[in-house]
């Protein structure tokens, strides 16, 4: 499935992040949590990959009523990414509100370290809880379902590289990315930071609806 081959893919890419970062950043790590949140993240892929196989006929199933044959051009993929991260802002927000949803993404913040493995810390239970509910939309409007959990893989890809404290502010492109900074700002417990910054890519819709 190619969810799960992209971010094989990554891995070394992931792998040299954060052995850089751990050489380099020693007092940001905790070597036990660090191998906990590795764990997490080949369990999760393992029920991902296992839940894709099982969903995939129904989500074809779904895509014969799609209101639109979308052909793939730079303007739909741009339209499939952007569509993509304003329904993960929603799951996001969503995992932080709903009890159900939250028992998934506990997990998620449940370490007191941030670091680049504190990325791969992710719930086997999201194919349960129902993440993929989220991306539904995008297969009634006509997006191909491989396609849709191309641009999820990649969503989550992205997400990798702002869980880091060595990364300071970033000018302009924290204005329109999520980033290092903006995402510290959602892990941290201070009370004015609790139910911030829900972004997945683009901060945008954090600053469109408030939060
Ligand atoms: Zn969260
Ligand atoms: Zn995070």
């Amino acid at each position: 499935m190619s969810i799960e081959i992209i971010l094989l893919a990554l891995s070394p890419v992931f792998i040299i992040f954060v052995s850089y970062e751990f050489i380099k950043y020693r007092r940001y790590y905790d070597i036990k949590d660090s191998l906990a949140n590795t764990a997490l993240a080949l369990m999760h892929q393992g029920a991902d990959a296992i839940a894709l196989i099982v969903l995939m006929p129904f989500f074809y199933w779904l895509h014969q009523y799609r209101l639109f044959d979308i052909e793939l051009s730079v303007l739909t993929i741009f339209g499939a990414f952007l569509l993509q991260d304003f329904l993960y802002y929603w799951f996001h927000k969503a995992s932080h509100h709903i009890h159900w949803l939250w028992a998934a993404h506990v997990v998620h913040h449940s370490s007191t370290k941030m670091n680049f493995s504190t990325a791969f810390r992710q719930s086997l239970m999201y194919p349960l809880a129902g993440m993929w509910l989220f991306w539904l939309p995008m297969i009634l409007i006509g997006f191909d379902p491989l396609s849709v959990f191309t641009v999820v893989a990649l969503n989550l890809a992205y997400q990798f590289f702002v869980h880091t404290q060595t990364v300071n502010t970033l000018g302009w492109f924290e204005k329109v990315f999520n980033t290092p900074s903006h995402h510290r700002v959602h892990h941290a417990i201070n009370p004015g930071y609790l139910d911030k910054n829900f972004a997945g890519v683009l901060i945008i819709w954090d600053k469109l609806f408030g939060t």
